[in-house]
């Protein structure tokens, strides 16, 4: 598609939400005169209910738009990111690598995107294999 329309589509859109704010805004002001006199009906112990519950689920869906977008949690560990699953990941870009092998630069595991192979090793530099890392973990 061509800016031109692309332009169009962005127009149409604002223009749709313009129209529907002054129809949420007209319908209020019509429900007003009915929903008021319910209002000052109630009794200040129904409305402290209904305050409580409405906090309640803004609380309930705050902790589940936290759980939800929420990204696994990362641990370095020998030169390499492990997620909660024990799957080691690139230290450099975070992707998950899966394969660990002898390349020329010595053992490691190789990510594709970067294009280069991360050693397992401790701060010594010494090797370590996976398994052995996975048990400390
Ligand atoms: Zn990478």
């Amino acid at each position: 598609m061509g800016k031109f329309w692309d332009k169009i589509i962005k127009h149409s859109a604002e223009c749709a939400v313009a129209a529907l704010s002054v129809l949420l805004v007209y319908v209020a002001g019509q429900l007003a005169p009915i929903a008021l006199p319910l209002v000052d009906a109630l009794s200040n112990r129904v409305l402290l209910a209904l305050m409580l519950a409405s906090l309640l689920i803004n609380v309930l869906l705050a902790l589940l738009i936290y759980y939800v977008t929420r990204k696994s949690p990362l641990r370095l560990k020998y030169g390499i990111y492990w997620d909660t699953e024990k799957n080691p990941h690139c230290p450099s870009c975070q992707k998950p690598v899966a394969t660990y092998d002898e390349y020329d630069a010595g053992w490691g595991y190789y990510c594709k995107p970067c294009g280069k192979v991360f050693p397992l090793a401790d701060a010594a530099g010494n090797n370590k294999k996976p398994a052995e890392v996975v048990r400390e973990l």
